[in-house]
């Protein structure tokens, strides 16, 4: 196989990409902030683990082997990321009925299959909070020794003035941050940022631990600390999660382990952007929060809204409706159709050698930092290919070893009740699908032309906020 690419990586510590190297030669090592267990997984929670996927599916395509933790938060993590209000998965379970055990073990379940029908792999490592209890007193007793944790009367706190480098990662200007916010704050506190290791539980308290300060659960961000610590060890290559993680979570997790080590301990951090829905935040009132149950109840395959994450590059805000959702599906389904054309045709030297090409930007694509939407334009490029070919096939499948749209699985799906009344033909579709990828590079010429070839083919195309359609001149 010819060389690939040096692979390049955002770092969201520097705002650049750069080259990506593993500490530990062959192995990467890699931490991603896992699911709060109180409910479904909404399709935004998803698109931030397909962003994980494809991340580790291309460290994999690169020859490097993973160690790959990520967390069930099923203890400590407060309905305001800023150590406030209630443990979420104890309000989960007073709201459900049900004990908070039982809340976590119904949603990692549920969360665990959404996974699968993604195609998203599994960590190696799956680690529960609520089994890493000592761990976490563990590096909390330390902290206190090295004198930046303190203990007051509802909890022991990290002295964010005595680390120095707080807000690092997001950049924020701190007294910023802080003015006006954080009403309530615990005024024995030494500085108002300074945020929980350890939470003093109140008698009815559901959840809680013995420990040296009292009966107690851990802060969220202790968790995630504590088992990369156990599972990764003192310095490991990236860290994963949503963009939302920055400016509280993560910077709280950067303080803690690099005070604890006394340098820095992640050498990479790497954000999903979110998803919105119709153009905006999705929220309960709104009731556009939707499941994996809510699309496939529409009529929509699971692997359909992995194919319309795949659209959006992993740093771009990606909106999804239900129309945005309708073409995905119709794309994806002529995506492996046109694949399937292609399987079993005779050997083609030509072909061959366009697949060659094809396969060195493919991978030229998919090692600029995760340039998905672009690589799925290069497989659009081989699948328009006009002789059948099987070395075409072979590329298509190669390709989707990080697509994972299931290229290979078989027959592609069948046309969806969600799809009805489409009838647009496969090459308008690939023609539009390309033009997608050009107006994603900002390619504004190549965009045109295209227009124009659609328009030979008696469409014409319309630019709708969210994305295009194809209407029938
Ligand atoms: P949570 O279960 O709340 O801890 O969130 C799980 C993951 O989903 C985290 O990595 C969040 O950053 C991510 N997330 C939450 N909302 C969205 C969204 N609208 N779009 C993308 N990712 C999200
Ligand atoms: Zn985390």
């Amino acid at each position: 196989m010819e060389k690939k690419p040096a692979l390049a990586l955002y770092n969201t510590l520097s705002r650049e990409k750069e080259p990506f190297a593993p500490i530990d030669g062959e192995l990467a090592r890699m931490y991603t902030c896992g699911p709060t267990v109180y409910d479904f997984a909404h399709i935004g929670n998803l698109r931030s683990y397909v962003f994980m996927d494809i991340l580790r599916r291309v460290l994999s395509r690169n020859g490097y082997r993973l160690k790959h933790v990520m967390n069930i938060t099923d203890v400590g993590h407060l309905v305001s990321d800023s150590d406030t209000g209630p443990d979420k998965i104890v309000k989960g379970a007073l709201e459900q009925n049900m004990t908070p055990y039982e809340i976590s073990e119904k949603y990692a379940k549920a969360f665990m299959d959404d996974m699968a029908a993604l195609n998203i792999g599994r960590p190696e490592i799956i680690a529960k909070a609520t089994e890493h209890i000592p761990h976490m007193l563990a590096f909390v007793e330390r902290l206190v020794e090295k004198g930046y944790g303190y203990e007051i009367s509802d909890g022991v706190y990290f002295d964010i003035g005595k680390f120095g480098r707080y807000g690092r990662l997001s950049r924020a200007d701190l007294d910023d941050q802080l003015a006006g916010a954080r009403v309530g704050v615990n005024p024995e506190k030494r500085h108002p940022a300074d945020f929980a290791l350890w939470i003093k539980a109140p008698k009815e308290h559901i959840m809680q631990w013995p420990s040296k300060w009292g009966m107690g659960y851990p802060g969220w961000h202790i968790e995630c600390s504590a088992m990369a610590l156990h599972y990764l060890g003192e310095v490991f290559d990236i860290h994963t999660g949503g963009v939302d993680h920055i400016p509280v979570h993560h910077e709280n997790e950067i303080a803690q382990s690099d005070a604890l080590i006394g340098r820095q301990a992640v050498m990479r951090w790497m954000h999903g952007e979110f998803l919105t829905v119709d153009n905006g935040k999705m929220s309960k009132s709104l009731r556009n929060t939707y499941t994996l149950a809510d699309l496939r109840a529409r009529g929509f395959e699971p692997l359909a809204f992995r194919y319309f994450c795949l659209n959006g590059h992993y740093r771009n805000k990606l909106n999804f409706t239900w129309d945005g959702m309708k073409s995905a599906a119709v794309s994806h389904r002529r995506f492996l159709e046109g694949a399937l054309l292609h399987r079993g045709a005779p050997a083609d030297g030509a072909a061959a050698a366009e697949a060659g090409r094809l396969r060195a930007e493919f991978d030229a694509a998919a090692n600029d930092d995760l340039n998905v939407p672009k690589a799925l334009g290069v497989a659009w490029n081989a699948i328009r290919y006009p002789v059948k070919s099987d070395a075409i096939y072979a590329l298509l499948l190669d390709m989707d070893s990080v697509f994972g749209l299931g290229v290979g699985s078989g027959a592609a799906p069948q046309q969806a009740d969600s799809e009805r009344g489409g009838g647009v033909p496969a090459d308008a579709e690939a023609l539009l699908e390309e033009r997608r990828a050009a107006r994603e590079a900002k390619d504004w010429k190549k965009s045109d032309e295209l227009r124009d070839s659609l328009k030979a083919l008696g469409y014409s195309v319309i630019d709708a906020k969210d994305g295009q359609r194809l209407e029938r001149i």
